[in-house]
């Protein structure tokens, strides 16, 4: 285990909440930012996690909604030869490592990710040199640098296969950066795992004790859990699973409401799949106590109207996104060999459906 990195103390460079915006503005940013993507020949890829008036223009102007791999995917294949990723900075990145003909621009490139500053590459690079016997699986949620380092990128929504397939073929890991995923994909596998510290903000925070409250509460309410939780808050779930996994378990479970343990922009695409059920946040410490984030990403709410508008309108050194093409191809390794495990999972489990 790692003493590199304490989240417990970990101080992030969080930025100041956007200014609100009126009806009028708002309507004027969506004009402007649909006339925008047509000029430059630009789509939207955004995150599930990005507010839900973010989610709603991606959907009416053509892009998606997605978990970290569906945007890596869904950038790569579409002919767009502009990508505006609207999420953090590790998936523009991500972008342009497998898109590198097109340009990719952010609303802001000071949208970070505490998984991806706590991981910084040389404190990671000292920590693989000191266990050269492990093959290294880094989380997407990463820079590019420390994706170069690594033998695999995964996403949560394959962890558990990937280190399942890493283990039956006798190989002993380093999972980097998340360390409660690190813990939950451990326990599924049983696999000989050395983990990282990092956390996320925003799943770190959910509360034991309130959830067992709210979980009373609710008798009939299902509890949807991220595997970036902590343990305790995972052992209080029906289902544990990535974004996209989390939607279909709200969508298939038969309980009329869901207390849902990640970022609330979910609930925008939750809502659309299942219509007639009740969401309900899991409880953090809430707005104005020790809380970091109270259950949304202060850096996906970066991505607001203005931001989208202002970059694909100014690009640049504020918007633009740069990979360098040595780094870029290094990191590209890893990245396509998570693509091409997917993809060989996604036949498996159709052939097996
Ligand atoms: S929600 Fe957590 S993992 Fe996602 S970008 Fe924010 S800090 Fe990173």
């Amino acid at each position: 285990m790692s003493l590199m990195f304490d989240p417990e103390t970990a101080v992030y460079p969080f930025p100041p909440k956007p200014a609100r915006l009126s009806v009028d503005e708002k309507q004027h940013y969506r004009e402007k930012i649909k006339r925008l993507l047509k000029e430059r020949d630009a789509v939207m890829v955004a995150h599930y996690y990005t507010d839900p008036e973010i989610q709603a223009l991606a959907e009416e102007t053509g892009g998606c909604i997605s978990d970290s791999l569906e945007m890596a995917r869904f950038g790569s294949n579409h002919s767009a030869s502009t990508l505006l990723v609207a999420g953090v900075r590790f998936m523009g990145e991500t972008a342009k490592i497998l898109s590198p003909e097109k340009t990719v621009l952010m609303p802001t490139l000071q949208a970070e990710c505490s998984l991806d500053l706590g991981c910084p590459i040389e404190e990671f690079n000292r920590f693989c040199d000191s266990h050269p016997d492990r093959t290294v699986v880094v989380y997407a949620n990463t820079s590019a640098a420390v994706k170069a380092r690594a033998d695999w990128v995964v996403t949560s929504s394959i962890a558990v296969e990937l280190i399942e397939h890493l283990d039956s073929l006798g190989e002993k890991i380093i999972w980097a950066p998340d360390r409660h995923l690190g813990r939950y994909v451990t326990r599924q596998t049983d696999a000989d795992v050395l983990c990282w510290q990092g956390a996320c903000i925003v799943h770190d925070e959910f509360k034991t004790q309130a959830l067992q409250r709210m979980k009373a509460l609710y008798p009939q309410a299902a509890v949807l859990v991220h595997p970036e939780s902590p343990q305790a808050i995972v052992d209080l779930a029906d289902a544990v699973g990535s974004t996209s996994q989390l939607i279909q378990a709200a969508q298939s479970l038969p309980h009329p409401q869901m207390i849902v343990a990640t970022d609330r922009g979910i609930f925008y695409k939750m809502q659309q799949a299942c219509p007639d059920k009740e969401l309900l946040e899991a409880p953090t410490a809430g707005e104005g106590a020790s809380c970091r984030s109270c259950a949304h990403c202060p850096w996906m709410a970066m991505n607001g109207l203005k931001a989208i508008a202002d970059g694909l309108e100014q690009g640049g050194s504020q918007h633009e996104i740069h990979v360098d093409e040595a780094l870029r191809q290094a990191a590209l390794i890893p990245l396509n060999r998570m693509l091409s495990f997917a993809a060989d999972l996604k036949l498996k489990v159709k052939g097996n459906a």
